[in-house]
C-alpha cells in the first residue's frame, strides 16, 4: 500500500478534515479533490477496495451490477464511479450503496450516488444522525460540528439489527453492532468472497476514534471486534475503515491494544486519579507507537476516560 509508513498520520488527518467539513463546510477544506485519485485494489474474487480520500470502500462488482460499503466524498463519486466501471465488469450501476456510520468521510458521497439512482442503506441512528446533525467527539477537546445532511442523502432503507442484499451471487450482509466507534456502526460481510469491511470498529491510523459523543465507547468497539474475530475464518479478508486491507491477527493486536490500555484507564479511575494526572503520568506510555496525528496518546487517554464514567461531554442517545 503507497501509505504505508506515513500512511497512519495521512489516514488520521484525513479522517479529522473529513469530520471537520463533512456536510456543510463543503469547499472550504484544503483537500484539492481533482487531485484526487482513487486506488482499486482487488481483495477476493469480485470484491474490490477503492482508496482514494476518506474512508474505504468497499467494492461488489459483479452481472447483477455494484454495491459499494462507503462512499468517501460527493465530489469524489464521478471519479470513484468511473473506476468501478473502468474494471470492465459490469455496465451496470452502483445499485446499493451502504453505509457502515455517519461520518462525513465514509457518507459524503451519498447525495451524488442517491441522485444517480443508487439505493443507500444503513443503520437506523445512521440515518437519525445524518438527519438532525449534531457534535461529534471523544468527551473531551476532541470537537466537531456536524450539520444536518441534505435529504437526498439520507439512506431510503434503514435496519435496526441486520440486513443483507442478495446481489453478484453473495448474500452481503450488513450487521449492526452497538455503542462501538459511534451507535449506528455496521460491520458489512461478504461471505462467499470471505472479506469483511469493518467500518470504523478497526482503523490502522492507530489509536482509534471513538465518537463518545455519537454513542460511541470503547467496550463497545471491543465487544464488536471480539465477536466478529472468534466467528470469522481465520483467513478472512479484513477492510478496515481506514488503512490497507488486514487479516484477523491484525484486528487481535488491535482489540489487545483496546483492553490494555482500557484496564490501564481504569486502574487509574480506582485510583481516583483526574484525567490531567492521567495525562501527566502518560499512563498509555507502553503503547506508544499506537499514538498518531489524529488521536494522540492525550486525546486516548481522554476517550478512555470519557467512555468508562459516560459522564463527560455531550452524550445524544438513540434508542
Ligand atoms: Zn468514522
Amino acid at each position: 500500500m503507497k501509505n504505508s509508513g506515513s500512511g497512519r498520520g495521512w489516514f488520521a488527518m484525513v479522517c479529522l478534515a473529513a469530520l471537520v467539513t463533512s456536510g456543510a463546510a463543503l469547499g472550504q477544506e484544503n483537500t484539492d479533490y481533482s487531485k484526487v485519485q482513487i486506488k482499486v485494489t482487488k481483495v477476493s474474487g469480485n470484491i474490490y477496495m477503492l482508496e482514494g480520500e476518506g474512508g474505504n470502500i468497499a467494492a461488489s462488482v459483479g452481472e447483477d451490477g455494484i454495491v459499494i460499503v462507503d462512499d468517501q466524498y460527493a465530489p469524489l463519486a464521478e471519479k470513484i464511479r468511473a473506476a468501478l466501471n473502468n474494471l470492465g465488469i459490469t455496465d451496470k450501476p452502483v445499485r446499493f450503496v451502504i453505509n457502515t456510520h455517519y461520518h462525513g468521510d465514509h457518507t459524503g458521497g451519498n447525495a451524488p450516488f442517491a441522485n444517480r439512482g443508487s439505493t443507500v442503506i444503513a443503520q437506523d441512528n445512521v440515518r437519525k444522525r445524518l438527519e438532525t446533525g449534531g457534535t461529534a467527539g471523544n468527551g473531551g477537546s476532541l470537537k466537531m460540528d456536524i450539520p444536518p445532511a441534505p435529504k437526498v442523502a439520507l439512506p431510503v432503507i434503514t435496519f435496526e439489527h441486520d440486513v443483507t442484499v442478495h446481489l453478484n451471487g453473495e448474500d452481503i450482509r450488513a450487521l449492526h453492532f452497538p455503542a462501538g466507534h459511534t451507535d449506528g456502526d455496521a460491520v458489512i460481510f461478504f461471505p462467499k468472497n470471505n472479506v469483511v469491511h469493518m467500518g470504523d470498529d478497526f482503523v490502522r491510523y492507530g489509536f482509534p476514534f471513538i465518537d463518545v459523543a455519537s454513542g460511541g465507547s470503547v467496550q463497545g468497539m471491543i465487544a464488536a471486534m471480539e465477536r466478529v474475530s472468534t466467528e470469522l475464518p481465520a483467513d478472512v479478508k479484513v477492510i478496515p475503515g481506514h488503512g490497507a486491507v488486514s487479516n484477523l491477527d491484525d484486528v487481535r493486536a488491535f482489540v489487545k491494544m483496546l483492553r490494555e490500555t482500557s484496564a490501564a484507564a481504569q486502574k487509574a479511575i480506582d485510583e481516583h486519579k483526574t484525567l490531567q494526572q492521567m495525562k501527566e503520568e502518560k499512563i498509555l506510555a507502553p503503547w506508544k507507537q499506537w499514538s498518531g496525528e489524529f488521536i494522540d496518546a492525550d486525546k486516548f487517554i481522554e476517550t478512555l476516560y470519557n467512555s468508562p464514567t459516560g459522564t463527560k461531554g455531550e452524550f445524544v442517545k438513540h434508542n
